[in-house]
């Protein structure tokens, strides 16, 4: 069954949105410092999906998730800022609730007009919102859902979780995804079902176990698979190279073997690096040297030797074939971006993706922030997932529930 879209939402709530009280769950867990919002990408985000709400004529009920709070109110995740923000995008007033399902909340939703705006607080402040307990969880949605005449679904990045807002709530309204939603779901199902060929993944990052599930799902859909980061190591060590005291995962070289037995067998091409950077320490200033993949002890620094990044040679490779594909998703920075002596791979890989004529997606919290942080914008990309976790999970074939709960089937 298909994604239920929000243009659908009319029909589902007697033909017009008009005078309706919709419930949009975003995703407005932004970065705040000292209660100022550091990155507001998420906030801008949603605005498609409000502006069309906005525009039928509705009455907006905007609720999302912010940090950690233990489940009860805590000034530190209030979403008031948030609420701010959006006001100053959308140029119009956004009433702010006190509390969640509390008086401030009904007052604040009574007082709403066609196509106003109101946020309510962080979801989080009440327990029942991430309950392991379906009862508790139920409870809380049908609190929320006195809150609305209809849903629309649309915080991706929590879409991996059973929460009351996301899960329960979707149950008990009548609902939809957002255009936010539909657009991660488009993406992510062109990388997994039928994508246009020449098909290249590009993983990184630190960890081969934090990847495994993605690894296993894409592997046999691609024709190449790129590695590089702090996981190359585990598949050089499998190929029986040395890699000093560069980032190794003794307890999964087994299942990198049987990755590298499953691309023989199928013909896809795995690409490992031929040359890294490798470093003295684990340090901003370290000394460094570039060295081929089987001499990674022969340098200076001998068996204490770090990788940090791909060689520069590996680098162009990786950007030949990114450049040559027609589709692309990229996890993972290939080095210690964060560190500039060890983001020139990282780097070549973000421009390569930039030239890819077909669809280029890149995926991954640090691997977001990395384009960012190296200066790309947003749109040289065909797309950047918001996801992070939800994004993953969907790339590893996993059944995301609050995908499933409107009408989504892998
Ligand atoms: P994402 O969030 O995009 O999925 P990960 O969380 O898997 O990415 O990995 C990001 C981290 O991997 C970065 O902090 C980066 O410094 C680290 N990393 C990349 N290459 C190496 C390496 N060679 N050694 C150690 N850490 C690395
Ligand atoms: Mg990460």
């Amino acid at each position: 069954m298909a994604l239920r879209t929000l243009d659908t939402l009319p029909d589902r709530v007697g033909g017009s949105l008009a005078g309706t009280r919709v419930i949009v769950r975003c995703d407005l867990n932004v970065p705040l410092k000292d209660g100022v919002i550091t990155d507001d990408g998420r906030v801008r985000a949603s605005l498609p999906t409000l502006k069309s709400l906005i525009d039928q004529g509705a009455r907006l009920v905007v609720c999302s998730h912010l940090g950690r709070p233990a489940g009860a109110p805590d000034p530190k995740y209030s979403l008031k800022p948030v609420a701010e923000r959006l006001s100053e995008l959308l140029g119009t007033p956004v009433a702010f609730a006190a509390d969640t399902v509390g008086a401030s909340a009904h007052e604040v939703v009574d007082g709403l007009g066609d196509g106003d705006v109101a946020v309510i607080e962080n979801l989080r402040f009440n327990p029942g919102e991430t309950s392991k307990d379906e009862v508790e969880r139920d409870a809380f949605a049908r609190e929320l859902a006195t809150l609305g005449d209809a849903l629309v679904s649309d915080g991706f990045g929590v879409v991996h979780r059973k929460q009351a807002s996301v899960y329960d709530l979707a149950q008990i309204l009548p609902s939809v995804a957002g255009l936010l939603i539909a657009t991660e779901v488009d993406v992510l199902d062109r990388l997994t079902e039928n994508p246009e060929r020449p098909y290249t993944v590009v993983l990184g990052g630190s960890k081969v176990s934090d990847k495994l599930g993605v690894i296993a799902h894409l592997l046999p859909r691609v024709d190449k698979l790129l590695v590089g980061g702090g996981m190359m190591f585990t598949f050089l060590a499998a190929q029986g190279h040395k890699v000093g005291a560069s980032l190794l995962e003794q307890d999964q070289l087994d299942t990198v073997r049987g990755y590298m037995e499953t691309a023989r067998e199928r013909g896809i091409e795995l690409v490992l690096p031929v040359d890294a950077v490798v470093a003295a320490s684990f340090a901003a200033d370290a000394d460094h040297v570039v060295a081929d993949a089987d001499a990674l002890e022969d340098t200076a620094f001998g068996a204490s030797g770090l990788g940090l990044d791909i060689g520069p040679r590996t680098a162009e490779v990786f950007a030949e074939a990114i450049r040559s594909s027609t589709t692309v998703f990229w996890n993972g920075p290939m080095g210690v971006f964060e560190m500039p002596a060890f983001a020139a791979g990282t780097k070549t890989v973000a421009q390569a993706l930039t030239e890819v004529t077909g669809l280029s997606v890149v995926g991954g919290g640090d691997s977001a922030a990395a384009v960012r942080q190296l200066g790309f914008s947003d749109d040289s990309f065909g797309h950047i997932s918001t996801g992070g976790g939800a994004s993953l999970e969907f790339l590893e074939g996993k059944k995301l529930p609050g995908l499933e709960v409107l009408g989504w089937e892998q």
